[in-house]
C-alpha cells in the first residue's frame, strides 16, 4: 500500500514535543489493526498470538537499553510513568533539578516528601560534587567524617536529555553516585531512547520513563523501566489497579497495536545513519544561522554535546519575544516551539507573553535572551532544503 505523508506543506521543526509517525511504523500499525485485535489475555490462540506479539516487542526494546525482558512495563507515556516513580517508591528525600519536565516536578511537589533542587551551571548541567555532597549528607552510608545526621531513604530523579536546550547529563556518574550512596536512582529518557545509547545496567539505572510518540511512534504509549530489585515494592503500590496487567505495574488491557509500532518505531530510530544524519543537519543549522546578527545558543555550546537535532536560540535584533516568533514562523509555514509543549498548557494567556521558560531561567540565562528563545528540533525525517528555507526566512526576518 502506498503510504502518503502530508505535512500540509508545512516544515516541521518541533520533533521534541512529538513526531510524525514513520511510514514503517503505519504500516506495522495498519497491519496489526487487522490481525492482531484480540485480548492478550484471552487464553485462545488469537489471543496468545497477541500476547507473543507484546512480549516480542518487550523483548526488543528490553535489549536495547540492556535491560531483562520482565523489567520493562508498558503504559500510557512518560507521565505515567514518571508520575509511577514518584508514588510507588519508598524514599524521604528526593534530589531532582529544576529544568525536569513538568511530568517529573509536579508529581514530586505532590509526593509532599522533603525535595533538594539541585543548581544547574548555564548549559544545563547538574554539578557531581553538589550531587554527591547532598547524598553524602543524607544517605544512609556513614561519613568518613561521621557527622551525625538523620539517615534517609533518597530517591535521585535527573533527566538524560533536556527537552529544551538539549542539554545531556552523565547518568553514568549519577549512577555510580547513587549506587555508593544507596540512592534510588530514576531518569526520564524520554528525549534520548532511540537518540543516545541508554545502558541501564551500566549506568546503574533503577528506573527510566520513556515514550513512544518521541520517536515516531504512536502518542499514548510508553514504558517504565524497573530494575528487578525495585519491584516487588512497586507491584504494591500500582498507580491503576485492576486485571493486573504487565505483572500489576499496570492494570489495563494493553494496547498492543501501539506496543508493537513502539518496538518498530525504537528499531528504525536506532539506524546509525539517521542518528548521524540528525547530528549533521544539527550542526549544518547551526553553521548557517550562527553568521546572523546577534544571535545566542542556549544550552551547550559544544555541539558534539548537545543533544542530537536539538538548536535553542535567542535572536537579539528581532522585536519578537519568544512566542511572537513562533507565530511569525507559523505564518510562513516553520513549525517550532517556545519552551516546552506541555508547559504552555499552563501559563495563561497573558503570561504567555511575557513569561520566559523556566528551563531557562533555572540556567542563569539573563531574562533578555530567554524571553526571546526559540527550540528548533530536528529529526531524521528533515532534509537540507528545509534547513536552507529556514535559513532564508530568518535571514529577511532579522
Ligand atoms: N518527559 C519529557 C522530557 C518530555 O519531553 C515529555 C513530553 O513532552 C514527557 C516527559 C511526557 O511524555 P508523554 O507525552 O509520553 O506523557
Amino acid at each position: 500500500m502506498a503510504l502518503k505523508q502530508d505535512f500540509m506543506n508545512k516544515i516541521y521543526f518541533d520533533n521534541s514535543a512529538t513526531t510524525a509517525l514513520a511510514a514503517e511504523v503505519i504500516e506495522v500499525l495498519i497491519d496489526s489493526f487487522q490481525t492482531t485485535f484480540a485480548n492478550p489475555s484471552s487464553v485462545h490462540g488469537l489471543g496468545k498470538s497477541a500476547k507473543k506479539k507484546i512480549e516480542e516487542a518487550r523483548t526488543f526494546i528490553a535489549n536495547s537499553i540492556n535491560a531483562e525482558p520482565n523489567e520493562i512495563f508498558f503504559l500510557s507515556g512518560a507521565t505515567e510513568a514518571n508520575n509511577t516513580v514518584f508514588k510507588a517508591c519508598d524514599y524521604d528525600l528526593i534530589i531532582t533539578s529544576p529544568s525536569e519536565h513538568a511530568s517529573v516536578i509536579e508529581p514530586a511537589k505532590a509526593s509532599g516528601k522533603e525535595i533538594f533542587w539541585l543548581n544547574l551551571d548555564q548549559e544545563g548541567y547538574i554539578s557531581l560534587d553538589e550531587l554527591e555532597n547532598i547524598l553524602a549528607q543524607n544517605s544512609k552510608i556513614e561519613a568518613l567524617d561521621k557527622r551525625p545526621r538523620i539517615p534517609k531513604k533518597i530517591l535521585v530523579s535527573i533527566m538524560h536529555a533536556n527537552s529544551e536546550i538539549g542539554t545531556v547529563q552523565d547518568i553514568k556518574a549519577i549512577g555510580n553516585l547513587c549506587e555508593k550512596y544507596e540512592a534510588i536512582f530514576h531518569s526520564d529518557c524520554v528525549q534520548s531512547l532511540g537518540k543516545l545509547d541508554i545502558d541501564v545496567k551500566n549506568s546503574k539505572l533503577d528506573l527510566i520513563s520513556a515514550s513512544a510518540h518521541k520517536l515516531h511512534g504512536p502518542k499514548g504509549l510508553g514504558f517504565i523501566y524497573i530494575a528487578n530489585k525495585l519491584q516487588e515494592s512497586i507491584v504494591d503500590k500500582a498507580i491503576i489497579i485492576g486485571g493486573g496487567q504487565e505483572r500489576g505495574v499496570r492494570s489495563g488491557t494493553e494496547n498492543v497495536n501501539s506496543i508493537i509500532a513502539f518496538a518498530k518505531a525504537l528499531e528504525i530510530s536506532l539506524d546509525p545513519e539517521k542518528r548521524n544524519k540528525v547530528k549533521e543537519l544539527q550542526k549544518k543549522l547551526w553553521m548557517k544561522l550562527k553568521n546572523l546578527k546577534s544571535v545566542v545558543l542556549n544550552g551547550p555550546q559544544n555541539l558534539e554535546n548537545r543533544l542530537g537535532g536539538n538548536l535553542n536560540l535567542s535572536f537579539m535584533d528581532l522585536k519578537f519575544n519568544s512566542e511572537q516568533l513562533v507565530l511569525q514562523l507559523d505564518l510562513r509555514g516553520v513549525c517550532v516551539s517556545s519552551g516546552s509543549a506541555c508547559t504552555s498548557n499552563k501559563k495563561n494567556f497573558e503570561d504567555s507573553f511575557i513569561e520566559s521558560s523556566y528551563v531557562l531561567r533555572a540556567c542563569h540565562i539573563d531574562e533578555n535572551i530567554a524571553k526571546r528563545a526559540i527550540r528548533i528540533s530536528l529529526s531524521w525525517m528533515n532534509d537540507e532544503a528545509e534547513l536552507e528555507k529556514l535559513t532564508e526566512i530568518i535571514t529577511k526576518l532579522v
